[in-house]
């Protein structure tokens, strides 16, 4: 047997885990939250459940739609009203539905963590925020906030965002002149940051869509989406709203308090919709996401320690701020793990 440590139980943690479950090597996934999935996030309140990071799972090409029904049809939701669009002056207009498949779960987006981890050994810890690697010989130990120690590893994984992933980065102990390259690259991946907003009502909204999308990026609303839409998630006679922030109203509000905050979130919505009773929710709900969204991908410089067992996963390494993508990087560089593991350790 081998051993890899994956850093985060993502979608790129669990594809990672996934892509290794038929080999000889033991996975054990370290993960700081009390779940699985990361951004792809789920929350229950009030009889509510909602997706309050992504939203649902896009399919570009039909391998992730394959992959997702071989997890299991059972509670699949695929959202079928559509998403309109709506500019800077709040104008809202038919179209750019350009996502075939808008696929979620009755239970929720962390469905999609939870079930590929559910068909491997993975050995996934959660509560467990690592802070510390070292390079010992050939192999890694990790060190957690707890100054509890887990490994050694034949290789390692890190995917959490790219900033969280330099500062682990920066505790690491490696006297290799790869490790400050490493560092620099990891380090200049820019991010968006997102509050979201959830916005309870105690009555049903009759619109012909499920979400809008701001398409000029001008507009302090970004993206709005009705989660009773999905299946299971808000109780008949229900609505539940997701409010994505702009990144720009974001960042500049991102530690407002909630209470002081929601009113003017609120009021925005109801003029967006031309409906005051949107401005008094009877109850609201928030998230930030300060690293939501990389903005750019990574240089090849992060394959540059792979013979030396360090791998990295995420969206970021993909380039693009999606689930499928994250998920797909995942698989490939377990992949990859798999492969060095097989020719390197004997
Ligand atoms: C508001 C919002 C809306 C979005 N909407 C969509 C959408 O509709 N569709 C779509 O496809 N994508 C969407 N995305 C993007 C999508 O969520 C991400 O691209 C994807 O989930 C990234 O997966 P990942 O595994 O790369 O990273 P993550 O999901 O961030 O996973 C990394 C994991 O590492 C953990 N971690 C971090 N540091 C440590 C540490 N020190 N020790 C242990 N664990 C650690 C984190 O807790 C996390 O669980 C959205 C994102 C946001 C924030």
């Amino acid at each position: 047997m081998t051993s890899l440590c994956v850093v985060g139980a993502g979608a790129a943690g669990a594809g990672a885990a996934y892509a290794l479950r038929n080999t000889d090597v033991e996975a054990t996934v370290l993960e700081k939250s009390r779940g699985v999935c990361g951004r792809a996030a789920t929350r229950r309140r009030h009889g509510c459940r909602y997706d309050h990071g992504a939203n649902y799972v896009k399919d570009p090409d039909e391998r992730t739609t394959r992959l997702i029904r071989e997890l299991g049809d059972d509670g699949l939701v695929d959202v079928e009203e559509p998403v309109w669009t709506f500019d800077r002056r709040g104008r809202i207009t038919e179209g750019d539905d350009r996502d075939d498949h808008k696929f979620t779960w009755t239970e929720g987006l962390t469905q999609l963590a939870k079930r590929l981890f559910a068909r491997t050994d993975a050995d996934v810890r959660t509560a467990t925020r690592v802070a510390a690697l070292d390079r010992e010989g050939d192999r890694w130990s990790v060190t957690d906030t707890d100054g509890d120690g887990h490994g050694p590893f034949d290789a390692l994984l890190l995917t959490p965002p790219a900033p969280q992933t330099a500062a682990l980065l920066t505790d690491t102990r490696w006297d290799d002149a790869r490790l400050p390259r490493l560092r620099e690259a990891v380090g200049s991946v820019p991010y968006r940051t997102i509050r979201s907003y959830l916005l309870h009502y105690p009555f049903e909204i009759d619109r012909p869509w499920y979400a809008l999308v701001n398409v000029d990026r001008e507009h302090d609303v970004g993206w709005l989406s009705r989660e009773e839409c999905k299946p299971s998630h808000v109780p008949d006679g229900e609505s539940l709203l997701v409010v994505q922030m702009s990144p720009a109203w974001s960042t500049a509000h991102y530690d407002d308090p909630l209470d002081e905050s929601v009113g003017t979130v609120a009021e925005t919505v109801a003029t967006l919709l031309d409906d005051p009773s949107f401005a008094e929710p009877d109850w609201y709900d928030d998230q930030g996401w300060r690293y939501a969204l990389p903005d750019d991908g990574v240089s090849d410089v992060v394959h540059e320690a792979e013979d030396a067992g360090l791998f990295f996963a995420g969206d970021w390494v993909a380039g693009e701020g999606r689930v499928h993508a994250a998920l797909w990087n995942g698989i490939e560089q377990g992949e990859r793990v798999g492969e060095h593991l097989a020719t390197s350790v004997f």
